[in-house]
C-alpha cells in the first residue's frame, strides 16, 4: 500500500501492527529458535516499517524494531549507578563443599523457624558480560554493565541492537532484568580473522569479544556482531519461586538458557553438573560451571546475604580447561643469568580460547616428575594468568618411538659443562652455565639492557643485537656506546639512514633515570619494581654499590635473596669495573617530580590494549602522579586501567567489585 495515500490514523495503526508483528516473529526466531516467516518476508515487513516511520516521523519511536541497526556513535560511556547492587556468586568447586553450603543454609533457616528443605535451579554459568536492563512501564530505558557492582557503564545504545532482548514487554511493567551477554565462538573466528587481516589485536576469548564489543562507542558495530543474551534474572517481579520466574522471562519475550533444571536434591544437581563437564565443550558459548540457586523465593529472602554475596545462591565451577596435545620436541634455552630452561614444542592447540605452542618445562627435576617423552601426548593447562604448562602425561598413549628428555650436561652456546648453582644452603633445581663468557647469555643480557624497561635503545632489537654480537661489533654493554656509524652503515640490511637511527637512540640513552639504570644491569631477582624501591631509596648509584647486605635489605620489598645477589654483584671485580665503564659513558639523572599526587594511595592494575598509551606509558603516568601499578588483581586493587581484549584480569577485577577504568577515565583523574 501506498503510504500517502493514507489518512495519519490509517498509517498509525499500521506502524502500531508492524511492530508488533515483527515483536512476534522475533520471539519466534530469537527466542525460541522455531521461525515462522522467512527472513526475506521478515525483511521487507521491518522495510515497509521503517519507510513509514521516515516519512511519518511524528510517529517514529526509540523502541521501535527498526532501531535495532544501531544509532549514532557516541563519545564515551555515561557512568550509571545501579539501583541495587549487583552481587556476584561465591564459588564451590566440590560436591562436599556445596554441600557444606546447603548445612550452614539449613542451619540458618532453621534459626529462622523454618524446616522446609529447599530444592533448587541449576542454571549454565556463562562465561559471558554481565548487562543489567531496566524497564519502566514495560519499554527499555536503561541498560548497564555491572561495572563494580555499583557503578557501570550505559550501554543502552548497544544493547537496543541486540536481538534477544525485548525492546517493549508485553505488559508495562517496571522492572529490572539481568543477563549474560556472549558470542559465538563460530564468530569469534570469524571476527579474528577478519582483525587478523587489519593486523588488529586479535580477542582471546568469546567473553572477551562480548565484552569489547559491548563497549563498543560505536552501535552499529554492536549491531553487526551477533551479540546473544541470556536472561535469567528478574529484580522487582512477584515471583515464589526462580523457575516462574525464567518461565516469566520467556513469556516477556527474552532469550532464556534452555539447558536449566529444576533439581529437588544436591544429588540431582549432582547429575546434571556431571553431565555438563562433558557436554559443555560443545556448546556455542564457554561455561564456567552452573549456578545453583534456591528455587523458593522466601527461603531466598530469609537467608538474605553475606557482606559479599546472596547466601541462597552458589556457582559451582568446572576444573580449569584443560586440553591434551603431541610433545614434538624439548629445545633448551639459555637465559641471561645461565639458567638452562628446557621449552617444550608441541603440536600448536588451542587453549582456554588463545594456540599455544610452546610451554615451559621448568627444569629436569620437572622433567622426571612428569615422566614426560618427546613424542608423548599430554595434558596442557594455563598455569596462573598465562603461563601454560604441561601438567600430566597420557601414558596410555605413549609410543614405542617416544623418546626420553635428557638435559644437555653442557651448554648449547659455549659448550661449558652445567651445574646447578647454590642459593643459601639449597642447591638451584635449575642447571646453570657457569661461564661469565657464555655467548648465549651475553646476547640475552644485552637484550635485556637496551629493553624499554632499561636503558631503552629503540631500534635494537633482538637480532640485531644477535647479529652484532656474532660478527664482533659489541661485546659487552659498554661496547654499545663505542658503535660508530661507519661500523653500521653498510652492513647487510643497514644504509645510511638506519646506522643514523641507532646512533642516534643510542645517544639518546645516555641520560637515564637511575631505577632503569639499576634494572638494565640484570642482576638477578631485580625486577623493574625491585630497581624502582632501591633507587627511590638510595638516590644514588654509588651508594647502592657499597651498600650492605642489611642496609639493602632494611629497603621495603628488599628480600635476603635480592639483598645477597645485590652485594655479591657489586663485589665481583669484573661487574665494578664495567659499572665504572657504564658509568663514563652515561649520565644518570634523578627524576624530576613533574607530576601530581592525584593518584597517591592507589593501586592500579593494566589490562588489555589502550587506545593510545601504550602499557608502559600508562603505567609512568600512573607513577608520575603517586598511583602504583601492580601486576595481579587482588582485593587491594583500586582501578583496572582496561583496553580492548582484556584478559582474566578484567572478569578477577569484576568478580573483586575493582572498578574498571578506561584510558579516557584514567586522564580525567589526572
Ligand atoms: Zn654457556
Amino acid at each position: 500500500m501506498k503510504a500517502d495515500s493514507n489518512t495519519p490514523k490509517r498509517v498509525h495503526q499500521r506502524i502500531v501492527d508492524l511492530r508488533k508483528l515483527l515483536e512476534g516473529h522475533r520471539i519466534l526466531y530469537h527466542v525460541y529458535d522455531t521461525p515462522e516467516v522467512s527472513d526475506t518476508v521478515y525483511d521487507s515487513l521491518m522495510k515497509e516499517l521503517a519507510e513509514l516511520e521516515q516519512a511519518y516521523p511524528e510517529y517514529d519511536s526509540q523502541v521501535s524494531p527498526t532501531k535495532r541497526v544501531g544509532g549514532d556513535p557516541i563519545d564515551a560511556f555515561q557512568k550509571v549507578t545501579h539501583d541495587i547492587k549487583q552481587w556476584s556468586f561465591d564459588n564451590v568447586f566440590s560436591f562436599d563443599e556445596l554441600t557444606e553450603w546447603e548445612d550452614r543454609n539449613i542451619t540458618l533457616l532453621i534459626k529462622n523457624g523454618i524446616t522446609e528443605k529447599p530444592s533448587y535451579v541449576a542454571e549454565m554459568k556463562i562465561d559471558g558480560l554481565k548487562v543489567i536492563m531496566t524497564y519502566v512501564d514495560g519499554v527499555l530505558t536503561r541498560a548497564a554493565t555491572r561495572g563494580n557492582g555499583e557503578v557501570g557503564e550505559d550501554i543502552t545504545e548497544n544493547i537496543r541492537t541486540v536481538k534477544s532482548i525485548p525492546l517493549v514487554l508485553p505488559q508495562p511493567l517496571t522492572i529490572t532484568v539481568i543477563g549474560e551477554a556472549w558470542i559465538k565462538k563460530k564468530d569469534l573466528d570469524i571476527i579474528n580473522n577478519e582483525r587478523a587481516k587489519e593486523e588488529l589485536p586479535l580477542y582471546a576469548n568469546t567473553r572477551n569479544l562480548a565484552a569489547g564489543t559491548l563497549r563498543q562507542l560505536d552501535p552499529k558495530v554492536v549491531a553487526r556482531r551477533n551479540i546473544q543474551i541470556y536472561s535469567y534474572d528478574i529484580e522487582g517481579g512477584a515471583f515464589t519461586t526462580q523457575e516462574e520466574e525464567l518461565n516469566a522471562l520467556e513469556k516477556f519475550g527474552f532469550l532464556v538458557n534452555p539447558d536449566r533444571k529444576v533439581c529437588k536434591t544436591l544429588k540431582d544437581v549432582q547429575q546434571f553438573y556431571d553431565t555438563w563437564i562433558d557436554k559443555r565443550s560443545e556448546q556455542d558459548y564457554g561455561i564456567d560451571g552452573l549456578v545453583i540457586k534456591i528455587n523458593e523465593r522466601n527461603l531466598w529472602d530469609v537467608l538474605g546475604y553475606t557482606a559479599k554475596s546472596p547466601r541462597g545462591g552458589i556457582a559451582y565451577k568446572f576444573p580449569a580447561e584443560e586440553v591434551t596435545t603431541k610433545l614434538v620436541a624439548v629445545t633448551v634455552q639459555v637465559g641471561r643469568t645461565g639458567a638452562i630452561t628446557p621449552v617444550a614444542e608441541l603440536t600448536p592447540v588451542l587453549l582456554a580460547g588463545s594456540t599455544v605452542a610452546r610451554a615451559t618445562l621448568h627444569n629436569a627435576d620437572e622433567i622426571e616428575r612428569l615422566d614426560v617423552r618427546v613424542g608423548d601426548t599430554v595434558m596442557l593447562r594455563k598455569a596462573g594468568d598465562v603461563i601454560p604448562e604441561i601438567f600430566d602425561v597420557v601414558k596410555e598413549l605413549r609410543s614405542k618411538t617416544a623418546k626420553k628428555f635428557t638435559m644437555p650436561t653442557h651448554c648449547p652456546s659455549c659448550a661449558t659443562e652445567l651445574s646447578r648453582v647454590s642459593i643459601g644452603k639449597e642447591l638451584s633445581a635449575a642447571l646453570y652455565c657457569r661461564n661469565s663468557e657464555c655467548p648465549a647469555q651475553h646476547i640475552e643480557g644485552l637484550i635485556h639492557f637496551v629493553s624499554k624497561k632499561g636503558m631503552n635503545i629503540e631500534g635494537l632489537g633482538e637480532k640485531i643485537i644477535e647479529t652484532f654480537h656474532d660478527i664482533g661489533l659489541i661485546s659487552d654493554v659498554v661496547s654499545i656506546y663505542h658503535l660508530k656509524k661507519s661500523d653500521i652503515d653498510g652492513l647487510e640490511g643497514f644504509g645510511e639512514k638506519s646506522a643514523d637511527n641507532i646512533i642516534t637512540s643510542i645517544n639518546a640513552s645516555r641520560t637515564v633515570p637511575l631505577n632503569r639504570f639499576l634494572y638494565s644491569l640484570g642482576i638477578r631477582h631485580v625486577g623493574e619494581q625491585t630497581a624502582k624501591d632501591i633507587a627511590k631509596h638510595f638516590g644514588d648509584i654509588q651508594k647502592i654499590r657499597t651498600a650492605t647486605f642489611e642496609e639493602l635489605t632494611s629497603v621495603d620489598g628488599v628480600g635476603d635473596k635480592v639483598g645477597a645477589e645485590l652485594v655479591a654483584f657489586f663485589a665481583n671485580a669484573k661487574n665494578a669495573n664495567l659499572v665504572d665503564r657504564l658509568l663514563k659513558e652515561v649520565t644518570i639523572i634523578h627524576e624530576q617530580k613533574v607530576g601530581s599526587s592525584k593518584l597517591s594511595g592507589l593501586t592500579f592494575v593494566i589490562t588489555g590494549t589502550l587506545p593510545t598509551l601504550s602499557r608502559d606509558e600508562a603505567k609512568e603516568l600512573i607513577e608520575k602522579h603517586g598511583g602504583k601499578v601492580s601486576s595481579s588483581v587482588s582485593a587491594k586493587t583500586n582501578y583496572l586501567l582496561a583496553g580492548e581484549s582484556a584478559g582474566s584480569k578484567l572478569s578477577d577485577a569484576q568478580k573483586l567489585g575493582v572498578t574498571i577504568l578506561s584510558e579516557e577515565g584514567l586522564k580525567d583523574m589526572i
